[in-house]
């Protein structure tokens, strides 16, 4: 899978701006909600999208964030969670996937109802007599 890359300018740009501290910050890295991981780079820096390409990120320095290997390590294993799900959503709504829950119809044909009063077309029935008369 082809996977769109920095340019050399832009991941120095995000060096530059990190001040060689993690910049990976928040629960999309298990952290706090702000709290930054702020560890050093000199161990190893990788270059993270903020939001992935698969996922309509670009590749400017806004998206560009420098971080460290265990921070970059933890949102990989997120986003690919992140990319199936809207992957199942795109499927979904494009009916290559069917909504779970509901059956396509009934088993069986739907046909026309059998006739359900036997009085229909008949004439109507006398009067019931209200007493029998003896033979
Ligand atoms: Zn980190």
């Amino acid at each position: 899978m082809a996977r769109t890359e920095f340019s050399r300018a832009t991941k120095r740009a995000a060096l530059e701006r990190s001040g060689h501290r993690c910049e990976a910050e928040g629960t999309r890295y298990g952290f706090e909600p702000g709290q930054r991981c702020n560890c050093h780079l000199s161990l190893g820096v990788q270059f993270d999208h903020n939001v992935p390409d698969q996922l309509g990120g670009d590749n400017s320095l806004s998206n560009c964030m420098a971080i460290c290997i265990q921070c970059h390590k933890y949102k990989t294993r997120n986003d690919v969670r992140q990319i199936r799900k809207s992957d199942r959503q795109r499927d979904r709504n494009s009916g290559v996937i069917r909504p779970a829950g509901k059956l396509k119809g009934a088993p069986f044909p739907k046909s026309a109802k059998p006739e359900r009063d036997p009085n229909k077309g008949l004439p109507p029935l006398p009067p019931r007599k209200l007493y029998e008369e003896r033979p």
